[in-house]
């Protein structure tokens, strides 16, 4: 972290709300254990400290989308060496025999990733922890049902006859969760139900089953099986605004972004406003320059529409948002320079959501927070 940075922006990390967001969870699926989605820096919030504070709380698998994010995980400090990580990104030619040897739990959807895995196992000379993924319907990762998933299951089963691979886990995953009542749903509970049944008839015995993320975690108790992974609600952020507010469901968003005024300057009317001068001032103003821009993950879409607290009242991003900075019409209030501009964070103190910013942008707040850079230091409180 540079020193002066948190004097530019930071995006404070509230732990306290995320321990308390994964009590909630796991009381919202009381039968199942809890995986904490910690994949792409935690969704922006610090994949370490949130995956610490996160098994602290009850959650006793952490899931990543690359094996090297795992790897980092079991190999950091300050992690039980019992929690369970599982990563599902399977690519060819990952490091595979690393996985192996940190007990990563991988996940295969087909025979070339199961043969590479099963070869890594023998280099390793102990058993891969394998999860096999059925594609029950979300059309992206995992084995087809039917002939494929057969051949699948049967390939599983000789490898762990042989003592090269461990099936730990079935899984899947939805499509339109976040869509409460869509028919997708049913139809992918059903084949779910379908495929472990026939992988459990051919003799395999998983410890989990799995297909809930946050909204069939948050909505749908048919779908808790053994597990739940769970990763946007974790931030305190609710799947989409069909399916209710965070507070709905006890949750408290985790990760609060401000900056500092870097400006503050009076200009005519008529006064042509950053790039392209998509916003002209109206009358004689005050304009406060915000040091953060799309290079720091503020959604260049959000020109012209974007919220930001300053001095206890909603701005809009006047014009373009350039890629360090943008600027906001104040009006006829003139804070001093330093005066802290939020963008977003739990709304209780009047400033809006990462839900607000993903509407301004035409997106979703899942981009919102996953997006926010490097450049911008994570307070932890
Ligand atoms: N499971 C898998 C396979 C995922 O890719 C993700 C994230 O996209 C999740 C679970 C967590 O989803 P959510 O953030 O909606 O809880």
């Amino acid at each position: 972290h540079l020193p002066s940075a948190p004097l530019r922006a930071r995006a404070e990390i509230d732990l306290g709300a995320l321990r308390a967001n994964v009590r909630a969870l796991r009381a919202q699926a009381p039968g199942a254990a809890l995986m904490a989605v910690v994949k792409s820096e935690a969704y922006g919030h610090g994949a370490l400290q949130c995956a610490r504070a996160a098994v602290d709380a009850g959650a006793t698998w952490l899931g990543t989308a690359t094996p090297e994010e795992a790897l980092a995980l079991r190999a950091a400090d300050g992690l039980p060496a019992d929690v369970r990580i599982m990563c599902w990104l399977w690519t060819p030619g990952g490091p595979w025999r690393e996985a192996i040897e940190a007990d990563l739990d991988v996940s295969v959807s087909g025979m070339w990733a199961l043969r590479e895995v099963t070869e890594a196992a023998r280099g390793a000379g102990r058993p891969a922890r394998v999860q096999l993924k059925a594609d029950t319907g979300l059309g992206r990762g995992g084995c087809q049902p039917g002939e494929d998933w057969a051949e699948l299951v049967g390939q599983a089963v000789r490898a762990e006859a042989e003592g090269l691979v461990r099936v730990t886990g079935l899984w899947s995953h939805f499509a339109c969760a976040d869509e409460p009542g869509h028919p997708s749903i049913a139809l992918q509970l059903g084949r779910f139900r379908e495929m472990v049944a026939y992988a459990e008839g051919t003799g395999l015995r998983p410890e989990v089953r799995h297909i809930a993320n946050s909204p069939a975690t948050l909505t749908l108790s048919e779908a808790h099986f053994d597990l739940v992974r769970t990763g946007i609600a974790l931030y305190g952020i609710s799947p989409s605004p069909e399916i209710g507010t965070p507070a709905d469901f006890g949750l408290r968003p985790v990760m609060t972004l401000s900056a500092s005024l870097a400006l503050v300057k009076q200009v005519p009317g008529g006064h042509g406003v950053s790039y392209g001068h998509r916003y002209t001032t109206p009358g004689e103003t005050t304009l406060g320059l915000v040091p953060l821009g799309y290079a720091d993950g503020i959604p260049r879409h959000a020109s012209g529409t974007g919220p930001v607290l300053i001095g206890g009242k909603w701005r809009t991003v006047a014009g373009r948002i350039a890629m360090d900075q943008f600027v906001v019409d104040l009006g006829g209030d003139v804070p001093g320079t330093g005066t802290e501009a939020v963008l977003f964070g739990p709304g209780d103190r009047g400033e809006p959501t990462a839900e607000d910013w993903a509407q301004a942008a035409g997106t979703i707040a899942y981009e919102i927070v996953t997006r926010i850079g490097t450049r911008v230091p994570r307070v932890y409180v």
